[in-house]
């Protein structure tokens, strides 16, 4: 129920309050603890907000997402609430203001019902890295939802709240949104402020949506994205979403390293191979593309995060938020202590790379290394995309794996082969659902365009859609 946003509207027109639907996602969220998706759940400000919009909606006044119930990924700030980006470090932390993008949302008349679990700092693959425990896929038990924002996408994908917020650094919001039948979007870096959003690697971090359609995902962007002055990377481009429809004859590029990778699963290349083959048959050019680098993408995209997580995550000293070890005794000791005993083996491990692969005398072989690999991805990506209109991919390689089971961390990494590279470029990329494994497990499909094209992105995902009907 409430689904969608349309659904929630029809709920509203039909006499329905939003108090009643709010308690509605709280009776829910409480039937699905087990799941641990949430990691707080808001009920007071939640109640207190749904009584002030259905006073609004009485008045008139009421803004376009009144009843629209929302869940935040733990690492988006929300005024007088805790945030912990699911680490101890910043246990007990309470938020002094509204991230840009959530703040867009509120003045809409959103409701906030709580906060989500993910990998700790945004770092991970699997949800396995909380700091509070995993999160279970509603869809098959013992199975991970993927990560990092696996509690945003249990929650959408769990009927737990309408819509929800995550981050997306190198694959957070698609690769889970694949793994729990969600719609993930990544807009273009630069469409949403990450003022409010706890920074992982500040050049790759975009705020993403999961939503149970393509409509929800372009009206949250429509209402979040533009410029905001607390984020300077933010774009003033122009960002009108029309209502999305189909396009007739477009040019579609398929990379032929992705698309006969020896590690994609034989099942999720025949079910894309399928819709490739219906999107010929409906008129649209299949171009084959050549995208040499694949191979480079991984270690490209985990030498500059974790250069960039190391100095973002500097500020966790144990003096300004969170954490303090009881046992530290002066300067030094304090730092070593808290960060010690507050981080996570995960997040210690990127804070030494990072530190390791910007330390003089390895900056020239990696770190400036890395930045010019990333430029000739950037360019080339460019190339391709100037001779088709959208790129088609896997989201995954492959869909959930059960807990525990991958425990070597290159294999981990491996999961995001396919999505770094939108995060890498920084162009918009979108994980729609495709169908479901013969193991019951759902996967996705990833689609990709040129910076700030989001519309052509939504029309296209679109045609896709119009192909099951
Ligand atoms: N799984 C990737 C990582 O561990 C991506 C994380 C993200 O997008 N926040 O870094």
């Amino acid at each position: 129920m409430y689904r969608t946003i349309k659904e929630v509207k029809e709920a509203l027109l039909s006499g329905e309050s939003v108090l009643s639907i709010t308690e509605y996602f709280l009776g829910k969220i409480d039937e699905h603890k087990h799941l641990n998706a949430f990691l707080e759940v808001f009920t007071d400000s939640a109640k207190v907000q749904a009584q002030i919009v259905d006073e609004k909606i009485k008045n008139g006044t009421a803004g376009k997402l009144a009843g629209v119930v929302i869940g935040i990924k733990d690492n988006i700030c929300y005024k007088n609430h805790k945030v912990s980006a699911s680490s101890k470090i910043l246990e007990g932390f309470e938020s002094l203001y509204t991230a840009t993008a959530l703040q867009r949302l509120i003045d809409e008349d959103a409701i906030v019902i709580g906060r989500l679990n993910c990998d700790e700092f945004a770092m991970g693959s699997s949800n396995e890295n909380s700091a509070f425990g995993s999160v279970e896929n509603n869809w098959k038990k013992n199975y991970v939802p993927g990560g990092s924002s696996g509690g945003s996408a249990v929650a959408v994908s769990a009927n737990l709240c309408t819509v929800s917020l995550g981050s997306d650094t190198g694959g957070s919001v698609r690769q889970p949104a694949s793994w729990t039948g969600t719609y993930g979007l990544k807009p273009t870096y630069g469409r949403i402020s990450r003022y409010g959003l706890i920074a992982y690697a500040s050049s790759f971090d975009q705020i993403g949506t999961f939503t149970n359609n393509l409509e929800d995902a372009a009206l949250l962007l429509q209402i979040m994205g533009g410029k905001d002055e607390m984020d300077a990377t933010t774009s003033s481009k122009e960002l009108t979403l029309k209502t999305l429809t189909k396009v007739p004859n477009s040019r579609i590029g398929i990379i032929k390293e992705y698309i006969s990778n020896p590690g994609l699963d034989a099942e999720v290349k025949h079910h894309l191979d399928k819709t490739i083959e219906g999107l010929k048959n409906d008129g649209h050019e299949i171009v084959e593309l050549s995208f040499p680098y694949l191979d480079y993408l991984v270690p490209t995209y985990y030498v500059l995060t974790t250069a960039e997580a190391s100095s973002n995550l500097s500020r966790f000293d144990g003096v300004h938020y969170g954490h303090r070890s009881s046992e530290a005794k002066g300067v030094e000791q304090t730092y070593i202590k808290s960060r010690s005993e507050g981080f996570g083996p995960e997040v210690k491990r990127r804070i030494m790379t990072g530190t390791f692969v910007l330390s003089h005398g390895y900056y020239d072989a990696y770190y400036t290394k890395a930045q010019k690999v990333r430029r000739v991805l950037q360019d080339k990506t460019n190339e391709m995309l100037a001779q088709v209109d959208v790129l088609i991919m896997p989201t995954t390689p492959s869909t959930a794996f059960e807990k525990d089971a991958v425990k070597d961390p290159i294999q981990m990494y491996l999961q995001d082969i396919f999505t770094v590279h939108a995060n890498l470029t920084g162009n918009p990329a979108i994980s729609i659902p495709l169908t479901i494994h013969s193991n019951g497990l759902p996967f996705g499909l990833q689609l990709m365009t040129t910076h700030f094209a989001e519309q052509a992105l939504f029309d296209f995902a679109k045609s896709i859609e119009k192909l099951k009907e």
